[in-house]
């Protein structure tokens, strides 16, 4: 059937600038590049580019440009291009559409109305070259009050763990990503002294050895769960719920299941692997904490059990029932959570801003008196580490990051990790893609971000005259809103700037 979508992009070549090398040709997944013999000329396919920028960051001689398509519908504020285009996609395909990554949709992003304090003449600034600055973070269960006797700590505390700066990797699976890519990020988090994330794909028996600095998930589908899995990590999460599909299970599909992710996943070579929506064994706060308990048994009390769930309309509620269910760790992912493939108009109309979640979690939870009970670890969107700032001081014990950890591997947001193609090499199985994210480069790009955040909120946090994140969490104080409504304002617990 003829498509009557117009390509999304124009691939421009400068023609003086082209030396034919090819390198564009094998770059693209998607056959948008070919060399034409008769006329000595590299030719683009444009209807099928993705504008991953793959060819033109290779390109040897800067020849290439991508940029958007100009051609435009005529102007129409309801029937916008993109309505139209998936109008048509499913015209002719009949199917759900499906998408990579996170909303992109323009709901409110509180982060960029939330504006930080700093120190001026009554409270002197600290410098972080000069004076020491602590970002330690413990997650876990934490005692309202400690004892001590004449040995020492009489209180017995529940197991932490320690993070020396406040961002982990977040759920990523083997087989929605590399295993290059999860050998990055564990190399990375084992260097900054992090956690990354197995997803709930299991736990490639490579990467045994970063345990120490591992987050293992038990998800509906328990794939690659077993005794040795929960053994080796240092926390273990309950996943019921994922910021990008709500409500929705997981669907990894055969092709991608290859040898290596169906030993992981303990699941036949080239079946799809379909997680359910919900856990079948979960059907109250009851049925929760018999799985909480059933983990801290099996893991002998030694490590915290987190439970991560979408933010949706009534978080906080479920929140405090998952606090009293037994969790360790209650982890939010929001709105812009993103994922390896959801259905699109899932990921782009179900679920909360992060933010508003966070703020009334972390509300509830100290209205309850059970906020030490409970670390706060949020997830969706996290861009940089004024981002971070924000979330320690609206009441996050620590982030979750994935799309800025990919970005740093080399991921431009293209949406297409459904595909398989994924030109970078990141959300892919396929065995000549996977070379192009070396473990070396990729843990060094991570190692880098996390110490070039760790730096900036050294420096956010001096500047306010404060040098421990402790006295920055929760403490909204700190914050200002700006162009925010008073029941935004309100539901963040934020004054207005100039207040
Ligand atoms: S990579 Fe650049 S120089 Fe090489 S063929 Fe493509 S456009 Fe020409
Ligand atoms: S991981 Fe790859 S396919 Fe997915 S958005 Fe990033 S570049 Fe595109």
């Amino acid at each position: 059937m003829k498509t009557y979508l117009p390509p999304k992009f124009v691939v421009e070549r400068d023609d003086s600038r082209c030396i034919r090398c090819e390198v564009c040709v094998n770059q693209c997944t998607f056959d948008v590049n070919s060399y034409d013999i008769e006329d000595d000329e590299i030719k683009s396919r444009e209807e099928n580019c993705v504008g991953c920028h793959r060819c033109v960051v290779f390109c040897p001689t800067e020849a290439l440009t991508v940029r958007r398509n100009p051609l435009d519908y005529r102007e129409n504020y309801n029937w916008r291009p993109e309505v139209i285009e998936d109008i048509i996609k499913q015209s002719e395909t009949g199917g759900v559409l499906l998408t990579g990554m996170g909303n992109d949709k323009s709901y409110r992003i509180y982060w960029d109305h939330l504006v930080l304090n700093a120190s001026q003449v009554t409270n002197p600034s600290i410098d972080p070259l000069r004076e020491p600055m602590e970002l330690t973070t413990y997650l876990g269960q934490k005692p309202d009050r400690v004892e001590f006797s004449s040995v020492g700590l009489k209180t017995e505390l529940a197991p932490q763990v320690k993070l020396e700066v406040p961002v982990m990797f977040s759920a990523m699976s083997y087989g929605a990503v590399s295993l290059n890519v999860q050998e990055s990020l564990a190399r990375a988090a084992t260097e900054m002294g992090t956690l990354w994330n197995t997803g709930e794909g299991g736990l490639h028996p490579k990467l045994y050895k970063y345990g120490d600095n591992t987050t293992v998930q038990v998800a509906s589908g328990r794939f690659g769960v077993h005794p040795e899995y929960l053994d080796v990590a240092r926390i273990v999460e309950i996943k019921i719920g994922q910021g990008a599909k709500p409500g929705i299970g997981g669907h990894l599909p055969g092709e991608k299941v290859s040898a290596e992710v169906a030993m992981t996943r303990m699941i036949p070579r080239g079946t799809d692997a379909l997680s359910p929506a919900p856990q079948h064994d979960i059907y109250s706060i009851e049925d929760l904490s018999q799985l909480v308990y059933a983990l801290k048994e099996a893991t002998n009390y030694t490590k915290p059990v987190a439970v991560k769930i979408a933010a949706v309309h009534n978080s906080a509620a479920i929140a405090s029932g998952m606090v009293r269910a037994g969790a360790d760790i209650i982890v939010l992912d929001g709105l812009r959570g993103a994922t390896g493939a959801a259905p699109k108009i899932i990921r782009d109309n179900v679920g909360i801003p992060i933010e508003l979640a966070l703020a009334s979690v972390d509300d509830r939870l100290r209205q309850e008196g059970i906020r030490n009970q409970a670390s706060v670890v949020i997830a969706g969107g996290i861009r940089n580490s004024g981002d971070v700032a924000k979330a320690i001081a609206l009441g996050a014990d620590a982030v979750y990051i994935a799309t800025a950890a990919l970005v740093a591997l080399g991921c431009t947001v293209c949406q297409q990790c459904h595909t398989g193609k994924c030109a970078w090499g990141i959300c892919t199985t396929d065995l000549w893609l996977t070379k192009r994210v070396n473990p070396d480069i990729g843990a060094r790009r991570l190692s880098n971000l996390l110490r070039g955040w760790s730096l900036e909120l050294k420096d956010i946090l001096g500047g306010m005259g404060i040098n421990a994140l402790e006295s920055l969490r929760g403490n909204r104080l700190h914050l200002r809103g700006v162009g925010l409504t008073d029941t935004e304002l309100e539901i963040l617990g934020v004054r207005m700037a100039g207040s």
